[in-house]
């Protein structure tokens, strides 16, 4: 058999056999549910507490402003359906570029369909979103700019702790970046970057397909996606966050 040479790292990744020995408990003996009162229970809360705790000192934020999703395109789709809803009596505009994911592309036409006006700007031969550009673009009634860090097709990393200090500057509009590509790959904190929310999904970086999380920080207006039970403190319903306790090691690549 001629032996596989896998060069598609951008699409998945192999799930780390470092990743899969924590991950082994949880989905064997450790089953519990973390609202449980009882001992099972507890662990499985402790687990997650640590998983978020872990995900929270990598992007140089508070354990409180990370949401665990099912990956990246919950975590788009969330960004754009949560804010609009919330925001909307501010506005009914939204700025993203035309090379982003079909998760945000698509997000974006969905709130077209639902009376929001999307400005797509485009990008130079580079690749690149000019902050001169969007500058342009943002108007009083802008409530998300939506511009990813690196691109899943030409590898461009746009320049987002420029694009989000011309967003704050003339709008009071929310940045949120696409990170799927980006994270574990280029050192960066949330304060670096300077965004109000962002997308990363475990699947990119050796960790399980399915987890995710979506960081917002303090004080962003955003509406839950995902309704019925009271986790992610009221913001994301279901027992994700259970699938991301297991996996925090692949943030430590
Ligand atoms: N955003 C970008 C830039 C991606 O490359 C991908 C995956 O291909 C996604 C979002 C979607 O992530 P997921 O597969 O976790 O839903």
């Amino acid at each position: 058999m001629i032996p596989m040479v896998y060069l598609d790292h951008s699409a998945t990744t192999p799930l780390d056999p470092e990743v899969l020995e924590a991950m082994m408990p949880y989905l064997t003996e450790e089953f519990g549910n973390a609202s449980s009162v009882y001992g099972l229970g507890q662990r499985a809360r402790q687990a997650i507490d640590q998983a978020r705790d872990e995900v929270a000192d990598f992007y140089g934020v508070a354990a409180k402003e990370v949401i665990f999703t099912s990956g990246g395109t919950e975590g788009d789709n969330f960004a754009f359906q949560g804010i609009a809803r919330r925001n909307g009596d501010r506005g009914r505009h939204v700025i993203t570029s035309t090379i982003e994911h079909d998760a945000v592309l698509r997000s974006a036409e969905a709130l077209e369909r639902d009376g929001f006006e999307v400005t797509r700007l485009r990008v130079d031969r580079f690749g690149l979103v000019d902050p001169d550009a969007l500058r342009q673009a943002l108007r009083s009634d802008t409530i998300l700019v939506s511009i990813m860090h690196a691109n899943n097709e030409i590898g461009t990393i746009e320049p987002i702790r420029e694009l989000a200090a011309v967003t704050r500057e003339h709008s009071d509009a929310y940045f949120h970046t696409d990170a799927v590509q980006s994270t574990g790959k280029i050192a960066t904190t949330v304060d670096e970057l300077g965004v109000d929310l962002l997308t990363m999904s475990a699947h990119k970086l050796h960790g399980p397909k399915g987890v995710g999380c979506l960081v917002v920080r303090s004080g962003v207006r955003l509406t839950p996606q995902m309704l019925g039970g009271g986790h992610e403190r009221n913001r994301r319903a279901g027992r994700t966050s259970e699938a991301a306790a297991s996996s925090p090691r692949q943030l430590s690549l």
